[in-house]
């Protein structure tokens, strides 16, 4: 893209849906709340589909597979748009679906080199789970310093340069240096900015609480970083528990129904010139 080309998308709007995502809970104190809080509404679910004692086993039968049906169609439905809320105007933006990667570079700050290759290849998953889910392309464009503001939600190249479009900023943030992670928040994740008259997202931003990341098994860091991701897409959070937008951090690294219909159905045609 020209530099004309870019200074005329920069009329694109900044957003700030930040305040509503603060809610990725964490598994602190371990991994046992976390559990709890998952399990306990889906214990609760199948008992419901199990404990029709009083009807003939056909019945049952049917009845439980018109719930199991009617579960999955809740699911399904079950996702809505970061901006519904907080910025209605801007309901159901998206990305656009162009052949060009959407690209994505994170500043690793905090990780040892070790650390830091492997949150990469966590990164780098996440973002395959949402390309099969989506239909968008995504492309890591390696690491990069950024300067987080952690009142404005914002992440910039830290050497002044402009925000590329259609790319996310990713970065791992101490607790220390946030107001907004810490407690049970361990991720927070936005669109940055939208051209509005298409609708169409053109930044994102996501951020990892670092001790949080260094000591979550493998498969919590990956549900995270799909999680906070979504958000970046233009998801806002879900309440069945087979959605990845499900607030509270868990091991499922599935994308849900909801996850799928809800980014598909947000995504924007590609009109890029290119
Ligand atoms: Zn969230």
């Amino acid at each position: 893209m020209t530099a004309a080309a870019s200074t005329k998308r920069r009329i694109a709007i900044a957003v700030s849906a930040i305040a509503a995502l603060a809610l990725l809970a964490s598994p602190l104190p371990a991994a046992a709340s976390s559990s709890a809080a998952q399990s306990a509404p889906m214990a609760g679910k199948s008992k419901a589909a199990k404990t029709v004692t009083k009807t003939p086993a056909k019945a049952t039968t049917k009845a439980s597979a018109a719930r199991t049906r009617a579960a999955a169609a809740v699911a399904a439905a079950d996702y809505s748009s970061i901006f519904a809320t907080q910025q209605p105007a801007l309901t159901n933006s998206g990305w656009a679906t162009c052949a060009v990667a959407i690209t994505w570079s994170v500043d690793t700050d905090g990780l040892s080199a070790d650390e830091a290759a492997t949150q990469i290849a966590n990164l780098t998953w996440a973002f395959d789970q949402w390309t099969q889910g989506s239909g968008l392309a995504f492309q890591y464009a390696g690491t990069e310093n950024l300067a987080y503001d952690d009142a404005a939600f914002s992440l910039k190249p830290a050497n002044g340069s402009a925000l590329q479009s259609r790319h996310v900023y990713l970065a791992f943030v101490a607790d220390s240096d946030s107001a907004r992670l810490g407690g049970g928040t361990v991720g927070l994740g936005s669109p940055s900015q939208v051209w509005p008259s298409t609708k169409e997202i053109i930044t994102g931003a996501a951020v990892f609480r670092t001790d949080h990341v260094k000591q979550a098994s493998t498969r919590e860091d990956k549900s995270l970083y799909m999680h906070e991701l979504g958000h970046v897409l233009g998801l806002a959070h879900a309440s069945e528990t087979s959605n990845i937008m499900y607030p509270v951090v868990s091991d499922h690294t599935d994308l849900g129904a909801g996850d799928v219909n809800g980014v598909r159905s947000m995504n924007k045609p590609c009109k890029a010139a290119a």
